[in-house]
C-alpha cells in the first residue's frame, strides 16, 4: 500500500464521516494496530479505528483533514470550429451549419439566428453544437 494514500472513514464513525473532509491517511506502516489508531480495511477499503489492541495486522492510517481542488488540464488545442445539425419543421429539411456569432442577435448565447437554406425559414429544431 501506497504511503500517503487517502480513504474514506468509513461509515460507523458517523460523526466523522458524515463530514467530507476527513480521511484516513495510510502511513506506509503494516502491523497490529494499538488501541484507538486507525487502520484500513474491507473489500472496498476504508478507515476503522481499533476498540483494543488488535491481533490481527493491518495497514496503518492516522486521520486527517483533506480540501479537495478541482485541476483544469488542456486536453485539446486549436480547436477550429462548431457546428449544428438542424431540422426545418416546415420543409423537413434537414442540414449542418457552422455555428456562427454576431452582434446583432436576439439570442442571449450570441449565435447568429440559423435560417433553413430551402425555404429561408427560422430553423426551430437544433442538435447540440458539435466540435468539428
Ligand atoms: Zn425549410
Amino acid at each position: 500500500m501506497r504511503k500517503g494514500k487517502l480513504f474514506p472513514v468509513a461509515s460507523p464513525y458517523s460523526v466523522i464521516s458524515h463530514r467530507p473532509d476527513y480521511r484516513i491517511q495510510a502511513t506506509g506502516e503494516f502491523r497490529c494496530p494499538n488501541k484507538e489508531e486507525w487502520f484500513i480495511s474491507g473489500a472496498i477499503p476504508e478507515g476503522y479505528q481499533a476498540p483494543n489492541d488488535l491481533s490481527t495486522p493491518y495497514y496503518i492510517g492516522k486521520l486527517v483533514k483533506v480540501k479537495t481542488t478541482v485541476v483544469e488540464t488542456v486536453i485539446e488545442e486549436n480547436i477550429k470550429k462548431w457546428e449544428r445539425e438542424h431540422f426545418c419543421l416546415p420543409c423537413k429539411y434537414h442540414f449542418t451549419k457552422e455555428v456562427e456569432f454576431s452582434e446583432f442577435t436576439q439570442n442571449l448565447s450570441g449565435e447568429k439566428t440559423t435560417f433553413c437554406p430551402k425555404c429561408n425559414k427560422r430553423v426551430t429544431m437544433s442538435s447540440p453544437a458539435k466540435e468539428v
